[in-house]
């Protein structure tokens, strides 16, 4: 069934004049995008060796800030410890680079690509000794969310997840990933969900949610999915608001009788999966439990967009401060 809101790939695609403006950070150095080159001995390139993370940068009452920053890097953290790269950064080194990146650029929505690859070395699987991480940060555009896919949702087909037992690293190893997403994207839909043993596990690029009788429903973290930090927050969120989150395993039979199905991704926020296989879910309607958590989620970004300014100001006072000293 044909997506009743356009596939993801016609609203993501930032124009070239804008990506030949941008400026990116490779291994210390701000540098032209067009122009940053890697080794082609780089073990991203060569073994998918790496470790990314994607974060949604919005302007909110005039304040431009990343989502949720603090739990992105946590999980950086995380799967590079998963995968025994170090960390070349601490949380605030890292906070003020992706600050540097969104403030050389004019665009009021972002996305932040961050990248540390296993670094350069002769072509071998074993860890390399003394190799020194890639480090890649650079933003592109985000257009706005269409209205359209908010209002009416999205369709969704389902596949069996053929992925390694380690989604849980947010790897930049992603041809399975990349598989499921044109599974989609040839099946007319917007996103491929998977299912693992009769289960419910993610989407190609997102994490998937149900709603039943007002209870939301997400499959409990394991090494079957991401971590999602958007999900985390819709969950988080939906508990302030008195809404009960259950995680645990979804059946696929428990899918496909589902009220509602949201998927989330920082590049896509939330969104109402209202057809999967072609068959309508719910109403075939984002349903009343989105449109609260969509507004919900719009006033929690709103809340952190206050916490990284206020985070900023204090960052910037302690700066001069510290120059005003030296
Ligand atoms: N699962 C997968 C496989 C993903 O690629 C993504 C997007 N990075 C997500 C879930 C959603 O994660 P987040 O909310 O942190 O963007």
């Amino acid at each position: 069934m044909a997506d009743p809101a356009g596939t993801e790939q016609a609203a993501f695609e930032p124009s070239a004049i804008e990506w030949q403006q941008a400026t990116c950070y490779l291994n210390g150095e701000w540098t032209a995008l067009t122009e940053a080159k890697v080794s082609v001995l780089d073990r991203g390139f060569i073994f998918g060796d790496g470790i990314y993370e994607v974060i949604a940068v919005d302007t909110v009452d005039d304040l431009r800030a990343p989502f949720r920053a603090r739990q992105h890097f946590a999980r950086l953290q995380r799967s590079l410890d998963m995968v025994r790269i170090d960390n070349p950064f601490s949380v605030e080194h890292w906070l003020n680079l992706i600050a540097e990146a969104i403030e050389r650029h004019p665009w009021t929505r972002q996305l932040v690509y961050v990248q540390v690859t296993r670094g350069v070395a002769k072509r071998d699987h074993p860890f390399p000794a003394g190799a020194v991480p890639t480090v890649f940060v650079n933003t592109s555009p985000w257009p706005a969310i269409p209205v359209a896919q908010i209002e009416q949702g999205v369709s969704a087909v389902t596949h069996a997840d053929e992925r390694w037992l380690h989604c849980d690293i947010k790897s930049t190893s992603l041809l399975g990933n990349v598989l499921m997403k044109q599974y989609a994207i040839d099946n007319g839909a917007s996103e491929t969900v998977m299912l693992r043993d009769g289960f419910l596990t993610e989407g190609s690029s997102t994490n998937v949610s149900v709603v039943k009788s007002g209870v939301i429903s997400m499959p409990p973290q394991t090494v079957q999915i991401l971590p999602g930090i958007t999900v985390d927050g819709i969950a988080h969120i939906a508990q302030q608001h008195g809404v009960e989150v259950d995680m645990r395993p979804i059946a696929a039979a428990e899918l496909r009788a589902a009220d509602e199905i949201w998927l989330s991704s920082s590049g896509r926020e939330m969104l109402a999966i209202v057809s999967l296989d072609g068959v309508g879910v719910g109403s075939g309607k984002p349903g009343p439990m989105y449109r609260s958590m969509h507004a919900w989620f719009q006033q929690a970004k709103a809340l952190d967009a206050q916490q990284w300014a206020a985070e900023r100001a204090g960052h910037l006072s302690i700066t001069r401060t510290t120059q005003c000293a030296a």
